[in-house]
C-alpha cells in the first residue's frame, strides 16, 4: 500500500493527457484485452462502437496473440465484408483496416510504395497503417457529434476525477475544444483544470495554429490555461519508429524524426517569440538530442521560451547536460514501463541503461512530471507509483524525493484544489474556489 491511512494531496496532476481521445476510448470498442484475434470477429457490435458508418475501436496488441498471427485486411473481411472498420493499436501509432475501409480511404491501390503503409506479396497493402498513414486515416474517419464530443470530454473529465486528479495537461486539444471546455464550466459540469496545447502538423499550418492559440490565451481563467503548440517528432519504440542512437536489436534501422530539425528551429522561434510554448513529442534518445541540440541554437542566436519534451523514454547522459541552460520540463510515463519492460533490454541492449531517465533527471535538477498518456494507459497515480516501484528493482532506480511530488501541478497560476486518499482509494476531490 502507498498511502495507508488518510492523506491529502494538493493540485494531483496528469501531466500528458489526450483528454478527447480518452472519452473516446472510454466509450468505443475496448480491444485492450483480446488474447486471440478471433475474439473480434465473436465481438456483438455495439450502437456506440459506430463513428459514422465505421466500425472503430481501440487498444488491439498483437505480441499478446499467437505468434505467427499477421495482421491483414482478409481477417477482418471474412466478418466485415462492406461495413468499413478501423482498429488503432494500443500505442495509438498504428491501425488495421478492412478492405472496405481501404477503399474509403483511397488506399486500395497496389504497389503505394510508402513505408508506413505495409503491403503483401501481391504488392496490395494488408490494412496495416503505421505513423503517418495511420494519422491520415485518423483524420479522414467521420467526424463525431458537436454531442458526442462533449460527452466524451465529459466522461473522460469524470474519468479523471476518480482517478483523483484535479489538473490534468491534455497533449492534443483544439480551438473546439477549447470553446466546449469554457462552455462545459459556464454550466457549472466541470471540475478539472486543464492546460491545452494545439498540435501543429507542419510548417504550412503554424501560423494558423498560433493564430488560434494567441486567441484563446486572452481567455485564459484559473480552471483552464492555453500553453502552447505541440509537434510530433517521432515514433514509438513498440512499432520501432522513435529515434535511437543505434539500430533496434536484429534490424538495420533505428527510426527517424518526422521533422527535419531545420523545421523544429523555425518552429520553435515562432513559437517563442509569440510568449507561447513548445512541447515535442520524443521517445528515443537520439531524437531528444536533436531537438535539445537544435534548442540551444535558437536561445543563441537570442529567442528563448519554454520547452516540454513528451515521453523521453530514453535519454543519455550528455543529452541532460545539455538541457541545464535551457528552460526545460520534461514529461515521463512510469506506466509505460508495464509494456515496454517485457522487450525493453532485448531490444535496446545498449540503451537499457539510460530508460526512463527519472533518477538523472532528479540527479541533474531538470524539472520533470509524470503522468499517464491516456488512454495509451489509464489515468491513474498508484500505477505510476508501482511502475516505478517495480523499475527499480530492475535497475532503474526511483527518484530520490517521494514520486507523488512529481505528480503535482508544478506551477502558481490555478485554483488550488485537495484530493482525499484512504488505504490507496480516491475519496474526494474538491476545488477552493472552482467558479469564482
Ligand atoms: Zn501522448
Amino acid at each position: 500500500m502507498f498511502f495507508s491511512g488518510e492523506h491529502k494531496i494538493s493540485n494531483l496532476y496528469d501531466s500528458h493527457v489526450h483528454w478527447m481521445y480518452t472519452g473516446q476510448v472510454l466509450q468505443s470498442w475496448n480491444l485492450k484485452k483480446i488474447k486471440d484475434p478471433l475474439e473480434i470477429l465473436q465481438e456483438k457490435l455495439l450502437p456506440h462502437y459506430f463513428r459514422g458508418d465505421w466500425v472503430v475501436g481501440f487498444g488491439w496488441d498483437e505480441s499478446f496473440w499467437p505468434k505467427n498471427f499477421i495482421i491483414h485486411r482478409n481477417f477482418l473481411d471474412s466478418k466485415f465484408s462492406q461495413q468499413p472498420v478501423f482498429l488503432s493499436r494500443n500505442d495509438g501509432h498504428s491501425s488495421w483496416v478492412n478492405t472496405a475501409g481501404l477503399k474509403k480511404l483511397g488506399l486500395w491501390l497496389p504497389n503505394l510504395n510508402r513505408a508506413d503503409i505495409v503491403v503483401d506479396d501481391s504488392g496490395w497493402p494488408t490494412g496495416h497503417l503505421k505513423e503517418k498513414a495511420h494519422i491520415e486515416a485518423l483524420y479522414q474517419l467521420p467526424e463525431f457529434s458537436a454531442d458526442q464530443k462533449r460527452q466524451q470530454l465529459l466522461i473522460a473529465a469524470q474519468h479523471f476525477n476518480r482517478n483523483g486528479f484535479t489538473h490534468i495537461r491534455d497533449m492534443t486539444s483544439s480551438l473546439d475544444q477549447w470553446k466546449m471546455n469554457q462552455q462545459l464550466l459556464k454550466e457549472g459540469q466541470l471540475f478539472l483544470h486543464v492546460e491545452h496545447w494545439f498540435v501543429c502538423e507542419s510548417v504550412t499550418s503554424l501560423e494558423k495554429v498560433i493564430e488560434a492559440a494567441l486567441d484563446c490565451k486572452k481567455d485564459e481563467n484559473s480552471m483552464m490555461k492555453l500553453r502552447g503548440v505541440k509537434l510530433f517528432v517521432d515514433g514509438s519504440l513498440g512499432s520501432h519508429t522513435a529515434f535511437i542512437s543505434q539500430p533496434y536489436s536484429g534490424q538495420d534501422q533505428s527510426g527517424q524524426m518526422n521533422w527535419s530539425t531545420e523545421d523544429i528551429a523555425y518552429c520553435m522561434e515562432k513559437i517563442w517569440s509569440h510568449g507561447l510554448e513548445i512541447a515535442l513529442h520524443s521517445i528515443g534518445d537520439e531524437c531528444t538530442h536533436q531537438i535539445v541540440d537544435t534548442a540551444r541554437k535558437v536561445y543563441a542566436k537570442g529567442t528563448q521560451g519554454r520547452l516540454h519534451l513528451e515521453h523521453v523514454e530514453i535519454l543519455r547522459p550528455e543529452t541532460i547536460q545539455m538541457m541545464k541552460s535551457l528552460h526545460v520540463r520534461c514529461h515521463l510515463q512510469p506506466c509505460h514501463w508495464f509494456s515496454d519492460s517485457a522487450w525493453l533490454e532485448t531490444k535496446l541492449p545498449k540503451l537499457y541503461d539510460h530508460a526512463f531517465p527519472w533518477r538523472s533527471l532528479e540527479k541533474s535538477k531538470i524539472a520533470f512530471s509524470f503522468g499517464s498518456d491516456s488512454p495509451i494507459e489509464p489515468s491513474s497515480f498508484l500505477s505510476n507509483l508501482k511502475a516505478v516501484d517495480l523499475a527499480d528493482k530492475k535497475k532503474i532506480f526511483k527518484p530520490q524525493h517521494p514520486v507523488i511530488n512529481y505528480h503535482t501541478y508544478p506551477y502558481q497560476d490555478s485554483e488550488s484544489a485537495e484530493t482525499v486518499i484512504i488505504d490507496d482509494e480516491i475519496k474526494t476531490i474538491s476545488f477552493k474556489n472552482p467558479y469564482g
